[in-house]
């Protein structure tokens, strides 16, 4: 019995260990990946549901791993953030996501909104505010096009100076979404109590819409809290015709998801709302 449990905890330590490098040489590969370019923004479209135009794209980040092959954001976000990597990670999304949302407008597309995530680790940097006035303006991108795209998470950590800082970036003229709405912590006073203006209701109330009552109950509440509030609200995740429709019907404005594409890299975007275009 003894040989067995040492045995059992050798293969465990192993185990742990295996897990350990890996994630160390992930860590390790993605202090490089930003400085080799093996970062590349991908942008999913957003469609109005009352007019069927594409009104705004979502970046996403992507890492080509030169052996791995493409490395799920899932795998390689939470890493950014614990190292602090996600901060210059971050300063290049907002610069490549600007910037290519300015090439669009340049090659005659009508302007649409570039949303981009911040992470809880950005938000409680010092310069974020500074660091955005300043993408803006290289890239000449209308304010009022960027949204930044904000976790219940982030906003929880020290309320007091998100709200201050949410509203320096307010005046700035960008707009704000709370991201995976619902899923948090976070209670809907904090809906009242910050200046956003978009609401994104998560993809897994969207993913239950037709088989789950209790989730459609949530889209709508959440639906109707926004609207009452003056803000947009966004479905993500839709992957259905029937999930669309549902949306429709309670009046949400926008809806991003499968059903409509997938990310796709700058140029594949550009095309994707060029031949969409309403002449
Ligand atoms: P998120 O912000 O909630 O982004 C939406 C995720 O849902 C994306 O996953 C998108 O590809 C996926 N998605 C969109 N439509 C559908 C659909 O119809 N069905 C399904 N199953 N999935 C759909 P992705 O690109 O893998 O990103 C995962 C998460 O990583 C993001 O979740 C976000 O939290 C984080 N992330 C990605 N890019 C960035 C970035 O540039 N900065 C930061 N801070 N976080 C990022
Ligand atoms: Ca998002
Ligand atoms: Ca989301
Ligand atoms: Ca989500």
């Amino acid at each position: 019995a003894k040989d067995k449990g040492g045995a059992c905890y050798q293969f465990y330590t192993a185990a742990m260990n295996a897990h350990g490098n890996e994630r160390l040489r992930l860590e390790a590969d993605l202090r490089r990946a930003l400085e080799r370019g093996e970062l590349q923004m991908h942008y999913q479209p957003k469609m109005n549901l009352r007019t069927q135009a594409i009104v705004g794209v979502e970046a996403l980040m992507r890492w080509r791993h030169p052996v791995l092959g493409q490395v799920s954001p899932a795998q390689f976000i939470p890493i950014a953030e614990d190292t602090g990597l996600i901060v210059a990670m971050g300063r290049f999304a907002l610069e490549a996501a600007c910037a290519d949302a300015q090439e669009w407008r340049r090659r005659g597309l009508p302007p649409v909104q570039m949303s981009v995530n911040l992470s809880p680790r950005q938000l409680t940097g010092a310069t974020l505010v500074s660091d955005i006035a300043g993408v803006l303006q290289r890239s000449g991108l209308d304010p009022t096009l960027l949204e930044l795209e904000i976790t219940e998470g982030a906003m929880m950590k020290s309320p007091e100076t998100a709200a201050a800082l949410l509203h320096e970036l307010r005046a700035l003229g960008v707009g704000l979404a709370i991201d995976d709405f619902g899923t948090g912590y976070s209670s809907l006073s904090y809906l009242k109590r910050f200046p956003l203006s978009t609401v994104k209701i998560d993809r897994s109330f969207v993913r239950d819409l037709s088989t789950d009552p209790d989730a459609r109950a949530l889209a709508n509440g959440i639906i109707t809290l926004a609207h009452g509030l003056r803000m947009k609200v966004v479905a993500e995740g839709v992957e259905t015709a029937e999930q669309l429709e549902h949306l429709r019907s309670q009046d949400c404005d926008e809806i991003q998801g499968y059903w409509l594409c997938k990310p796709m890299p700058a140029e594949q975007a550009y095309e994707f709302m060029a031949e969409r275009r309403v002449p």
